[in-house]
């Protein structure tokens, strides 16, 4: 389902981008993935004369960029308090600190560079329904003060329904993210950056003092590699499959046949809903979206897109509901993102990964680090984001959250649907079925055609789970999802699932 963002087809068309790698060549950086983060990367080098060269497995920003909710701000949820407590108050002001400037930076590209991108400044507020959920709305709100930021407690916002308290953050703001990185690929292919799509990198080898990118049976030799992949591709070294999960959340846009608020606002705790305002044909429609869950654990239409829907319904009767989409982002255990060297044994190796949720301005942060590294210029935020840190986490109570959702994601049997005879998988659906001891994925379209797959992730080989709502092949390990024949559609696997011919 096309998100609201990408649903203008048109937007990359005057983009000179390439499809085909037609001789092995040299770069001085190989950024791998078009979506926010690889692309402000290559904007900043570009600008700064570096050659840069961005392979893109599939069409620009399709991905998780794509599919955002497009909200530019420091508020990441309830995090100050977190952060204080976790590792003390100048590494929250720090944190604090540098997303406020990735605003600035957003803000400051938009209009050097005229791109016409919807943007606009919105108080963003953390909102809870519930009076018992209060003291934490002001515990955030004296952390947040804490750090000499100017937040408020407040009780009235412009959402249809009425609220219990709120912190709000002034002056973030809210953009539609595919117009913006079609102004970003603009700026880089004018500067002779090169945009190659459709074209997937399968591997990163050590050549002397230089790399060797290998995409589509040839070989891009540069100086820096960054890897934009969402989730890094290359498992060893590095080991990000062992620190991090996704997680998934719906979203729809909606015509609602009457006038909207100002604000965008997330609710402070389970079950999180999300509300912001976008431009569509020149009218305003409304986002809603919520109803998260570790990718790959299967979910249906009623309790996805279906509640998002009944909310909808109940505050604005007669609206229309225009596009639904989700996407899942990855998020460290400990919250913090990871940007900076790759692996200390690969140096000049870049990665900026661990948005959780919040990589509009976490991409701006994480470029600025990457291209000060390749600048050679000291960057006084990079410690916060160290991929290397084993710090241990402070605050016990959320470590143990974290560790029980990560070692839920990892438990495969737990999430997979139990296995159904074939004549029991109805039309348009999916499961897993024993066939002389091997395990075959079956689809059954619409018609009855069947489609047969070995569901064994291609990135690590764990068992996949059908999900019903997209009619995809999802692994509940790492986050990578196939369509139901089979075709790779979200990283970190790269590769197609194995078919079975019938
Ligand atoms: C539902 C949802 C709502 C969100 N809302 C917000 C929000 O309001 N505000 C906010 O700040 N953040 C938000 N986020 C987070 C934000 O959207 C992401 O953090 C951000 O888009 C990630 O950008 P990226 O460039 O890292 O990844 P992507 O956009 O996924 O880009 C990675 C690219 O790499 C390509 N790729 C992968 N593997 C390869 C390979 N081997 N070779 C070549 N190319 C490859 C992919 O095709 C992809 O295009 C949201 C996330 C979700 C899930």
């Amino acid at each position: 389902m096309s998100s609201l963002w990408l649903s203008d087809t048109k937007i990359f068309e005057s983009i000179p981008v390439k499809y085909e790698i037609i001789n092995d060549f040299s770069t001085d950086v190989c950024i791998i993935g078009a979506g926010i983060f690889g692309l402000s990367c290559g904007y900043y080098l570009t600008k700064l004369g570096y050659k840069v060269t961005i392979l893109e497995k599939s069409d620009i920003s399709s991905k998780t960029t794509g599919h955002t909710t497009g909200k530019i701000t420091s508020q990441h949820g309830l995090f100050y308090d977190y952060l204080t407590n976790s590792y003390g108050q100048r590494f929250a002001k720090d944190y604090l600190n540098v997303n406020e400037d990735a605003i600035k930076n957003i803000k400051d590209i938009i209009d050097e560079e005229n791109i016409n991108c919807d943007f606009r400044y919105q108080n963003n507020y953390v909102y809870t329904t519930n009076q018992e959920e209060v003291p934490f709305i002001k515990k955030e709100c004296d952390a947040v003060s804490n750090l000499d930021y100017n937040c408020e407690f407040v009780t009235k916002v412009g959402l249809p329904f009425e609220i219990a308290g709120a912190i709000c953050f002034r002056k973030q703001a809210q953009f539609n993210p595919i117009k913006y990185i079609a102004g970003l690929s603009n700026c880089i292919t004018k500067k002779s950056g090169e945009i190659y799509v459709n074209t997937i990198a399968i591997d990163i080898k050590m050549d002397g003092s230089d790399y060797i990118t290998y995409a589509n049976n040839h070989k891009i030799t540069s100086k820096y590699v960054i890897i934009a992949t969402h989730y890094p591709f290359i498992n060893f070294p590095g080991f990000y499959f062992t620190k991090m999960y996704q997680s998934t959340s719906y979203l729809i846009a909606i015509n609602p046949n009457k006038s909207l608020f100002n604000g965008m606002y997330i609710s402070a705790l389970d079950p999180v809903f999300s509300f912001r305002t976008a431009v569509y044909n020149k009218k305003e429609v409304l986002l809603i979206g919520g109803q998260g869950h570790k990718t790959g654990y299967p979910s249906s239409y009623q309790d996805t897109y279906g509640i998002l829907e009944d909310i909808a319904r109940k505050y604005y009767p007669s609206s229309e509901v225009l596009f639904k989409w989700n996407t899942r982002d990855c998020i460290s255990l400990d919250k913090i993102p990871y940007i900076g060297s790759f692996s200390s044994s690969m140096p000049n190796i870049f990665v900026g990964t661990g948005f959780k949720k919040w990589g509009m301005t976490l991409s701006n942060v994480a470029s600025n680090i990457i291209v000060d590294k390749i600048c050679g210029n000291y960057n006084k935020y990079a410690y916060l984001f160290k991929p290397s840190r084993i710090k241990p986490i402070k605050n016990h109570d959320e470590f143990k959250n974290m560790l029980v959702q990560s070692v839920n994601s990892l438990l495969v049997d737990k999430f997979r649907r139990a296995n159904m005879d074939f004549d029991q998988i109805a039309n348009n659906s999916g499961s897993i079925i024993d066939v002389n001891g091997e395990k075959v994925g079956i689809y059954k379209d619409e018609n009855g055609k069947i489609y047969a797959v070995k569901p064994i992730c291609t990135h690590l080989g764990c068992l996949l789970s059908w999900n019903d709502v997209d009619k995809t092949w999802d692994c509940p390990c790492h986050g990578s999802r196939f369509n139901f024949d089979g075709k790779n559609l979200y990283d970190p696997a790269f590769r197609d699932l194995e078919t079975y011919d019938l």
